[in-house]
């Protein structure tokens, strides 16, 4: 997924004034806000893109790193947001807007505050071999989550209407406490314990969620994994989570990925490393060797008098970056096997062998080990 440019989402100019963003953010905020745009995926996805813009370009360090490297620049800021961080974040913006200060409460139009439920992550793992993630994949994955109970769309009240204004808080889901103090008289707001600060209570529950408006069901869901992905590597698919009690928020699917291991090839980054091994007289006499690839098998020739530790490189074998910046190599270091037994006539021929000139080692000084060859291919 790219990420669009941060002033185009929030639709201001690049030397736009912090109050002309802020006031662009409020804007962006307000045309998407949950409340406004029920159960609409689109719009909390351009809730949570403008709040990283605004989560950016309002830190005038930020606003300066991100128009210097771009996203590079800001990795990991802002983005990944939940709902609830927004609010906690940035809730005075919708101030005015929304009847004064909130965060997680949603205005609802009979002028009273509750909370809006929001359901938790799910976390899946799933396992993908090096050859999936060199060109990325579709998985359908099958998870057990809460889903809206459709009894009763969600509500948790049997039929619709049974609802009554909780005789606790009237309906604000908070209740204000005033206590004596040296210091005077001290006011504390919490959320209503009768409700759980939703201001209202069901008096008929629904019998197929037992009033939460929510049910636990099979789904199975399509991700698109990017190419490039590596083990331990979380990706957020937003609102595919548990849905929220009572016409809540979703919450995401976070995906954790698994690398099953390669039977040949070893990932380094994204550089693949094959480890092969030759015999004496293949490597003294040159000959052709078969390099197991993502995409197949490899022929290459390898001249006569090669020497064992030598590192061979095929270019853009291996991994393309998750960015889509390049793509790794593929490694072969070569290793020369010395026979761990010989017959007696291998060892009368090898004697013999070894008297020759030829066979005593004279490495020259372009010759290196293999630890230094590595060290320059990996720098
Ligand atoms: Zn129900
Ligand atoms: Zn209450």
């Amino acid at each position: 997924m790219t990420k669009r440019d941060y002033y185009e989402i929030l639709e201001v100019q690049r030397n736009a004034s912090e109050a002309e963003i802020k006031k662009a953010y409020r804007k962006m905020a307000l045309k998407y806000h949950p409340d406004k745009n029920q159960g609409d995926k689109g719009a909390e996805e351009k809730f949570k893109e403008a709040a990283e813009a605004y989560e950016v370009l309002s830190d005038p360090d930020k606003r300066e790193r991100y128009n210097r490297y771009g996203h590079e620049g800001v990795r990991g800021q802002g983005g990944g947001m939940s709902m609830d961080d927004i609010f906690s974040h940035f809730g005075d913006i919708f101030g005015s807007a929304f009847g004064g200060g909130f965060g997680g409460f949603s205005g609802f139009g009979d002028g009273a505050r509750r909370r809006v439920n929001r359901g938790s992550n799910l976390r899946v793992k799933v396992k993908l071999t090096l050859e999936e993630i060199a060109v990325g994949v579709e998985k359908k994955i099958k998870v057990n989550k809460y889903v809206k109970c459709e009894a009763c769309t969600g509500s948790g009240a049997q039929n619709g209407s049974a609802y009554s204004t909780c005789g606790t808080c009237h309906g604000t889901g908070q209740v204000t406490r005033v206590t004596n103090t040296f210091l005077g008289q001290m006011q504390t707001t919490s959320t209503c314990p009768t409700c759980g600060g939703e201001g209202r209570l069901i008096t008929q529950k629904c019998t197929s969620c037992g009033g939460d408006g929510i049910v636990k069901d099979e789904e199975i869901i399509s991700i698109n994994i990017p190419a490039g992905v590596a083990d331990r590597m979380q990706l957020s698919v937003s609102g595919k989570g548990n849905a929220g009690a009572r016409g809540g928020i979703n919450g995401d699917l976070i995906i954790i990925i698994e690398e099953k291991e390669h039977e040949e090839l070893v990932r380094d980054g994204n550089n693949l490393i094959f480890e092969k091994y030759i015999s004496f007289p293949e490597a003294a006499l040159g000959c052709q060797i078969e390099v197991p690839t993502l995409e197949g098998k490899a022929r290459i020739t390898l001249e006569p008098g090669v020497q064992s530790g030598k590192v061979l490189r095929l270019k853009a074998k291996g991994l393309p970056s998750i960015d889509r910046y390049g793509k790794g190599d593929l490694l072969i270091t070569l290793n020369v096997w010395t026979p761990e037994s010989l017959t007696k006539e291998e060892k009368r021929i090898m004697e013999e062998l070894s008297q020759s000139l030829s066979f005593t080692p004279k490495p020259s000084k372009g010759q290196k080990n293999f630890f230094s060859r590595m060290r320059e291919y990996f720098q």
